[in-house]
């Protein structure tokens, strides 16, 4: 007997079916509530916090499944009932990741917890590296973190953009701010800083109005004489000028750290997508069951079965990319060919394909909202976009397959 198989496990199928009921029961119904007010959904967070879904020991349980499967799938279910309201219970998470990608492990223990809170008094965080004049192109960050050894503090200027849950204060919220520390060493210069909740000197700036995605809050951060304690400065600053003093000698460093931290957290993202792709694929596919025109199912015209069998193809494919992808970075293999970045490009691809074909598939009651397949094709745009576009994704396998560096 062969040790490879893609059966889920007893527990891996425990876990999809729990989250996939709330995404049914809770968060597919709430949908366009949320996405017409474009409002944070607390009532939801609350909900996923009380039944041990919004909750740091649920992110650690779902991160030890040594096959990687856990998290994506978890992701897929949620956005599947909703890919905004799925993002404002994990966009915590991003922060999480930046403290954990970065931090000690006493920052770690101290700061993850702080950014979940508990079900009676939720707490949540963000990640703050994107800047008006530094999306793709993240070295060229202007915020500068400056050190004031006197008070043993570091001082934050310059302002963010983009930020999931950025500046939001309604409740505790720990942003982890990507820092110039040395800008004449570019990207190699940069340091990452906790900013407690409630520090003077974070506010919000400009708060986005989106095309999807609406339940999720993205908005400008301004970072103004903003003063964190030393002890904010995730890894510590004894690792930091050892690093710094590397990349001043030109010696490559942690480069290929940092990519492969990207390779690890991009199929998650790959994996929302593959949600909403799915969600479009089975609305649509029992719509062309019951829908007649010409006397006929229209799923009886292969013009609308093709289609169908592209979008399934399609979204398996995407699902075996990312997996392989979770399950290479839970077991420490290298991402020679940038298999991270390439499942979450063809699935945010595949995602905005299947919910455009879903809406054809609808005709006319497609493209109004007595249907929810225009919000997912709205939602699902996002992910040619964030976390690097497919632009720059396409960027990242290139350079891996080829050993060039292409511009
Ligand atoms: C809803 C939303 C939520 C977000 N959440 C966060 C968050 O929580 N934290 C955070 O830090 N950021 C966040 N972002 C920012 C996001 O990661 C950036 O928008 C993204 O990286 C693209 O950067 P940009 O918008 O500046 O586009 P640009 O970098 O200006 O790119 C514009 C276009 O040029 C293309 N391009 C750029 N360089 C190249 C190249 N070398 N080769 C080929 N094409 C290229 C891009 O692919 C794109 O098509 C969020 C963005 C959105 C819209």
């Amino acid at each position: 007997m062969s040790d490879f198989s893609l059966d889920l496990n007893d527990d891996q199928q425990q876990m999809q079916k729990w989250v996939h009921d709330f995404a049914s029961d809770v968060v597919r119904p709430a949908g366009p509530e949320w996405d017409q007010r474009e409002e944070t959904p607390w009532p939801i967070i609350e909900e996923a916090a009380k039944i041990g879904l919004y909750s740091w020991e649920f992110i650690a349980n779902a991160f030890s499944d040594p096959t990687g499967l856990t998290f994506p799938i978890v992701s897929e279910e949620l956005c599947w009932g909703d890919a905004g309201i799925a993002l404002s219970i994990f966009g915590t998470t991003l922060g999480v990741s930046g403290i954990v990608g970065n931090g000690t492990p006493e920052q770690i223990a101290e700061w993850v917890p702080e950014c979940f809170g508990t079900p009676d008094d939720i707490h949540i965080a963000s990640f703050a590296v994107s800047e008006p004049d530094a999306g793709s192109d993240v070295s060229s960050l202007r915020t500068r973190a400056v050190y004031d050894e006197a008070k043993d503090e570091w001082v934050l200027n310059g302002t963010k953009t983009w930020i999931t849950n950025g500046g939001i204060d309604k409740v505790p919220n720990v942003h982890v701010v990507v820092a110039s520390v040395e800008p004449e060493l570019k990207a190699r210069g940069h340091a990452s800083f906790i900013v407690p909740p409630g520090t003077p000197g974070l506010s919000q700036g400009q708060k986005f109005s989106k095309m999807g995605i609406r339940a999720s809050h993205t908005a400008e951060v301004v970072l103004n004489d903003c003063r964190v304690p030393g002890n904010c400065l995730l890894g510590g600053k004894e690792k930091l000028d050892a690093r710094l003093a590397r990349a001043r000698e030109g010696q490559s460093s942690r480069v290929q750290a940092a990519m492969s931290t990207f390779e690890t957290s991009r199929p998650l993202v790959g994996a929302q997508a593959l949600g909403i792709a799915r969600a479009a694929y089975e609305y649509s596919l029992e719509y062309a069951k019951e829908r007649r025109a010409f006397g006929r199912a229209i799923i009886e015209n292969q013009a609308i079965a093709f289609k169908l069998a592209d979008m399934r193809m399609h979204i398996d494919a995407a699902r075996l990319l990312v997996w392989r992808a979770c399950w290479m970075g839970a077991n420490g293999k290298q991402f020679t060919a940038g298999e991270g970045s390439m499942s979450k490009l063809y699935a945010g691809e595949v995602a905005v394909k299947a919910t455009e074909e879903a809406i054809q598939i609808l005709g006319g009651a497609g493209y109004v909202k007595d249907h929810p397949v225009e919000q997912w094709h709205r939602d699902s745009k996002i992910y040619t976009i964030f976390e690097g576009t497919s632009e720059i994704q396409r960027l990242v396998v290139a350079r891996a397959i080829s050993g060039v560096h292409i511009p």
